[in-house]
């Protein structure tokens, strides 16, 4: 008989046609997990799960008793009680590295669309405005020859580095948990406390985790502290970022944009004030949604999925203590 896994969201259809030749595949999204009884159902059966954003906490866990691997089709996996995942030996995955150019592409792209004010002079060209020469009142700022500041100088936060050293001349400084010596001899980027880079970046990008550390990492005294030139862009997760501290220092002129692909709620609400400011670039969480890359996402999930399956350890294992202890 074949063993029963849940695909949860997103998972591409080539990848969802190999599981399901080796799989009994069930398939849920955009449902109440807790109460969903097909769900739960199926959750008591299931060896294994696939998909992104998942919300697996003790109470889940509680749920599936036959759970052995648990593969997030996403580098971040802040939606993974990995405690409760390890303590009951449950093998958790993610996909990093594969995406992480994608994903500096994206932030980059965000930060230029932010300085140059994008979205704001596509509209004014496709509204008819564009009637005469352009005025001071359609200028950005440069991005060149400014100084960035990385705030978790990790994979990705490393390929903007590079970007930004690279590609457009910038000073790069950088506050991480530990630090990275390999990204200060290649971008020549400074090492240096929150305080100091939040005073002195032009461009401060946020590229953390989603951790009980990170959580709310980003608020009114850090946006007191930044320039009021400083534009803030978040790539990381929404949640590293208090939401209505960065609304009330973009209204206040304590900071003067921000770029935005990640919110504290996702779909991000319409009646969001965010979404009524010029000086705001947003983007539905596109970090790695290329076509390419969100392919080789879920062949790597996939892959880590079947391995933990069959026994075999999963070639990007986050809980590696499980592996050790089997
Ligand atoms: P990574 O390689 O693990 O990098 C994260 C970096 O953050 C690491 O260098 C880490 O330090 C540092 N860090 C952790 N806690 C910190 C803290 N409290 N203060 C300062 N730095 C801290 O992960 P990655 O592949 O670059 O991905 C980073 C995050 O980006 C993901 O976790 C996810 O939330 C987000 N992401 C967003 C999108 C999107 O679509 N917007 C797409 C992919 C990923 P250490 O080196 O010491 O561990």
């Amino acid at each position: 008989m074949k063993k029963k896994i849940i695909v949860y969201e997103r998972v591409e259809q080539p990848v969802l046609e190999q599981l399901e030749e080796m799989f009994d595949v069930h398939f849920f999204k955009n449902i109440d997990t807790k109460r969903h009884k097909q769900f739960l159902t199926c959750l008591h059966e299931a060896e294994g799960i696939i998909g992104i954003d998942l919300p697996v906490d003790e109470e889940l866990l509680n749920h599936a008793p036959k759970l052995k691997v648990v593969s997030n089709v996403s580098v971040g996996y802040n939606n993974l009680n990995i405690e409760q995942l390890t303590k009951r030996g449950i093998m958790a995955t993610n996909t990093p590295n594969i995406l992480t150019d994608t994903v500096a592409d994206a932030i980059f792209a965000l930060l230029l669309a932010t300085a140059r004010r994008i979205p704001e002079l596509d509209q004014f060209v496709k509204t008819k405005q564009w009637t005469e020469l352009l005025t001071s009142a359609q200028y950005g700022v440069d991005v060149h020859h400014k100084t960035i500041g990385i705030i978790g100088m990790g994979r990705i936060g490393q390929a903007i580095a590079q970007r930004a050293y690279g590609g457009f001349n910038m000073d790069v400084l950088y506050h991480s948990r530990t630090r990275k010596q390999g990204a200060e001899e290649r971008f020549q980027a400074t090492y240096c406390s929150l305080e100091t880079l939040l005073q002195e970046a032009d461009f401060i990008v946020l590229m953390t985790p989603l951790t009980d550390e990170t959580r709310g990492l980003i608020g009114g005294n850090e946006f007191k502290q930044m320039k009021n030139s400083a534009i803030f862009i978040n790539g990381s997760r929404g949640q590293t970022v208090v939401e209505k501290e960065l609304i009330y220092a973009l209204k206040t002129g304590e900071i003067a944009a921000a770029g935005l692909d990640v919110f504290e709620m996702e779909p991000v609400s319409f009646d969001n004030p965010l979404l009524q400011m010029n000086n705001v670039v947003t983007l539905p969480h596109i970090g790695s949604s290329t076509h390419e890359t969100e392919l080789k996402m879920s062949q790597l999930a996939a892959k880590n999925l079947i391995a933990g399956l069959r026994g075999d350890k999963p070639p990007t294992l986050i809980n590696e203590s499980v592996w050790k202890d089997a």
